[in-house]
């Protein structure tokens, strides 16, 4: 894959950024990633903390159209608001490019967890990236983008 960016700001998954914004407690600081865009106006947004989950916080799994942490709570509503209110963020600051942690239920791209909490994949994409990508949005996950620039 081959990926143009263009003089836009890009979006970026804040913990890719090294903000500590995960489940975990922890950021994702990934300096490969980071070195290939120190050229390009990034723009770090978290939409599970958008939403309005604590740090850190269970994780969650998509099931179905749904969002759930591994006790049986949903919590769809949260993953939508930080969806919806990142993606407006991303609209309004003219972004048409994103580069999304790979597999997390809100900003992963292409691969996502099946919701059985056992570390299966399976085709999907996260509720952020599914509402980036119906704003006409380009979406691509980290490791993606790293496979595309080293090949
Ligand atoms: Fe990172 Fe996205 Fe998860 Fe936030 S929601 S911690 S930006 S992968």
């Amino acid at each position: 894959m081959n990926l143009k960016i263009s003089s836009n700001p890009v979006l970026i998954s804040a913990c890719l950024m090294g903000e500590a914004c995960r489940f975990d407690g922890q950021g994702k600081h990934n300096s490969e990633l980071l070195e290939l865009l120190k050229d390009i106006t990034l723009i770090p947004l978290c939409p599970e903390v958008e939403g309005g989950l604590p740090i850190p916080r269970p994780p969650a799994e998509i099931r179905g159209s749904g969002v759930f942490k591994e006790n049986g709570e949903d919590v769809s509503d949260a993953f939508q608001k930080g969806a919806s209110v990142c993606t407006e963020k991303s609209v309004a600051a003219l972004v048409n490019q994103a580069i999304l942690k790979s597999r997390s239920p809100a900003c992963g791209c292409g691969k996502i967890y099946d919701g059985s909490f056992s570390k299966t994949l399976i085709d999907g994409d996260g509720i952020f990236t599914q509402a980036l990508k119906a704003a006409g949005i380009n979406c691509i996950s980290d490791e993606q983008y790293l496979k595309s620039k080293l090949r």
